[in-house]
Formats: structure tokens, sequence, C-alpha cells
């Protein structure tokens, strides 16, 4: 693998000076490393063989990355289902059973329609806060 410097371009043959010119890291040859802070001097065949092992060292950090997303992911289903709640809908129906309402007695108390209540009993629309609201101070639940 031939190594060239970035200052002059001449190939590196064995030490790569790993020097810093303003923000960036520069790999140059020895006689350009005067160029910039010298941050470390690396063998041309350490550099050869650290650059083999990064491939096969990715995966060892996507196993942290995947835990840490699974951990995120988790976070964000658990905030949907607080958001959303599946049981809603049923809970509606069950503690307006309880009160003995009919659907269009609950609608009428909280100024809907009662195609409303049934689908959110249902499930098939998912009540807007404002909605849920509403729902869960009349039935207390
Ligand atoms: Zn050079």
């Amino acid at each position: 693998m031939a190594v060239y410097c970035e200052i002059c371009g001449s190939e590196i043959k064995r030490e790569i000076h790993l020097i810093r010119v303003n923000s960036s890291e520069l790999r140059v040859c020895k006689s350009c490393a005067k160029y910039g802070e010298v941050k470390k001097v690396l063998e041309k065949n350490q550099l050869a063989h650290s650059a083999a092992r990064s491939p096969a060292s990715s995966p060892q950090i996507s196993p942290s990355d995947d835990k840490k997303t699974t951990k995120i992911y988790e976070q964000m289903l658990q905030d949907l289902n607080e958001e959303e709640d599946e049981d809603f809908g049923r809970r509606v129906k069950e503690a307006r059973e309880r009160k003995g309402w009919k659907q269009e007695e609950l609608a009428q108390k909280i100024h809907e329609k009662q195609s409303i209540i049934r689908k959110i009993e249902t499930g098939d629309i998912i009540p807007t806060k404002e909605l849920r609201e509403k729902l869960q101070r009349v039935l207390n639940i």
C-alpha cells in the first residue's frame, strides 16, 4: 500500500507523520512534518495494519450502536403507546357501559357525533389529545 505525503505528494517510505495544520490532520512525509504540529508518527506497516483492521473493528462498534438504537426505539415505542394507547377505545366502551350510557349520550356530553364515539371504541380512529381528555373527564377514566 503506497502512502503519499499530503503536502509534497511524494511516497512515504517508512514513517508517516500525522500532523495537524489548522484544524485538519494530514499524513505527511518526514520532511513536511515541520509544516504542522506533529500528533503522531506511524510506521508505514503499522498504518497498513490498522487500516486492515478497521473493517473488522466496525462490527465491534455496531453492536453497541444497535443496543443504543434499540434503546431509543424501545423508548419511542413506549412513547407511542402512551400517546396512542390501543386500549383506550376499550376503556371508553367499558366506562361508558358502566355508566349505562349509549354511545349517543356520551357523544352529546362531549359534543361529538355518535359515529366518532363508535370509531374510537372500535379503535378505527385514534382520538386527539383534546378528545381523549374530554372522554377521560366525562368517563372518569
Ligand atoms: Zn512531504
